[in-house]
């Protein structure tokens, strides 16, 4: 038997990092910046008025009350803006440039608001409502750096800098296909003896969770030659193709019948569940070799599969510097048994005011209802056989 460690190094070594790719900004959330980000301009990139008011000289402000002239109105987006004649003040908006000159912002509440003239009862010291050229952002400077994970604010600030696209390391195209001749497509009427086909739903939905795109094959029979025909077609364009079913050790195991001999290796795992696993390079007939990883068809199995095995090499592919999922390390509020010589993963519940995680439900590889329900992922090693309430235990969290 394989440790979950050799088969997570196995599958890992199938695929090989991303290609660097620029991508429209608008289309870059969640996915990793391949490139320092460096400015091209200053941010902000003239010294403008934090707030609304009059830009005026300090040195024009003798004692107050003081009434001047207003010489100009700068509202935001105003190119071409006069210097300030001293003596004056200008009425200038949130965001407007400051005219050269003009050291001070008083702010529309500490004076009447005259359009014509101004009366100014009061104001601050100079610059204080005053952004200064490139305070937030120097040019040149490294904004983002490699590696960093974009989400709103980092977009954000690289439109601000100007950034119509940014290099990222381009999504994973991960190929679905469920294996399966008891399957029903959901919406279809189910006869008897079939299920619901809901392992490609979920196996898409945790590849676009780890930051990949999905694309999910129409679920064959249990067929040697149409799964075949499947994966041929399949193989044509994708990074990685990932099946459910077909692998354990009974008959009509079509994914282990068609691969056996093809790139693929089956092996035995030592975790619960999950024990059946295959992984290898698929020699496709057109020559190409794509990394395929076949999962067992336990829908608990299918996923806790994926996220031991398929999410952190997806992201390390991906860029990610977060491969696995926040870990932690809980008492138990119950106690649970697990079996020898297996890491066991069961599906667990946290309670945040005691601080402790409940397992939910059993460890049946079937009850998807009860991993519906789960928030975290309890990890018991190999060599535990049970643990007492109390007892701390490996809990990931399962976003
Ligand atoms: P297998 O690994 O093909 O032997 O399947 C193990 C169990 O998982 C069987 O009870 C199957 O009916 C079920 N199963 C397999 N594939 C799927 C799927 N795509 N969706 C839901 N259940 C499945
Ligand atoms: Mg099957």
């Amino acid at each position: 038997m394989r440790t979950v460690e050799e088969h997570a190094r196995m599958v890992s070594g199938l695929l090989s990092p991303s290609p660097v790719v620029e991508i429209p900004l608008a289309e870059t959330a969640g996915l990793v910046l391949a490139e320092n980000l460096i400015a091209p301009i200053d941010l902000p990139p003239f010294p403008n008025s934090a707030m609304d008011g009059y830009a005026v000289r300090a040195a024009d402000l003798t004692g107050f009350p003081v009434i001047m002239p207003v010489s100009q109105d700068i509202p935001a987006g105003r190119m071409d803006t006069a210097s300030l004649l001293a003596g004056t003040a200008a009425r200038i908006m949130t965001g407007a440039p400051m005219p050269a000159g003009a050291d001070t912002i008083v702010q529309v509440e500490k004076t009447d608001g005259g359009t014509e003239t101004v009366r100014i009862q009061d104001a601050p010291p100079p610059g204080v409502h005053v952004r200064v050229q490139g305070e937030d952002v120097a040019v040149g400077a490294v904004v983002l750096r490699a590696g960093t994970v974009l989400a709103g604010p980092q977009i954000g600030v690289a439109a601000a800098l100007g950034f119509a696209s940014l290099p990222v390391r381009r999504p994973l195209e991960v190929l679905i296909l469920s294996t399966g001749t008891e399957l029903v497509a959901p919406g279809q009427p189910l006869g008897p003896g079939q299920i619901y086909e809901s392992n490609s739903y979920m196996l898409a939905a945790s590849v676009a969770a780890a930051g990949a795109k999905a694309t999910v094959a129409h679920f064959v029979a249990d067929d040697v030659t149409t799964f075949r025909t499947a994966l041929e077609s399949a193989a044509a364009g994708v990074d990685l193709i990932v099946t459910s079913g077909g692998v354990s050790a009974g008959a009509y195991e079509v994914v282990k019948d068609a691969l056996t001999g093809r790139g693929v290796e089956f092996a035995k795992v030592a975790m619960q569940p999950g024990m059946p696993q295959g992984a290898g390079l698929f020699s496709a007939d057109n020559g190409r070799s794509v990394p395929m990883v076949t999962l067992p068809g336990n829908p608990v199995s299918s996923y806790v599969s994926f996220e031991v095995f398929l999410r952190p090499a997806i992201r390390a592919a991906m860029g990610y510097e977060q491969l696995t999922r926040p870990a932690l390390r809980l008492p138990l509020s119950k106690a649970i048994d697990s079996p020898p010589g297996k890491r066991q993963f069961r599906r667990g519940v946290l309670d945040p005011d005691s601080g402790t995680v409940a397992p939910w439900g059993g460890p049946g590889s079937h009850l998807l209802s009860w991993l519906a329900g789960a928030d975290a992922m309890i990890v018991v090693g190999a060599a535990v056989t049970r643990l007492e309430a109390g007892e701390p235990v490996e809990v990931w969290l399962l976003g």
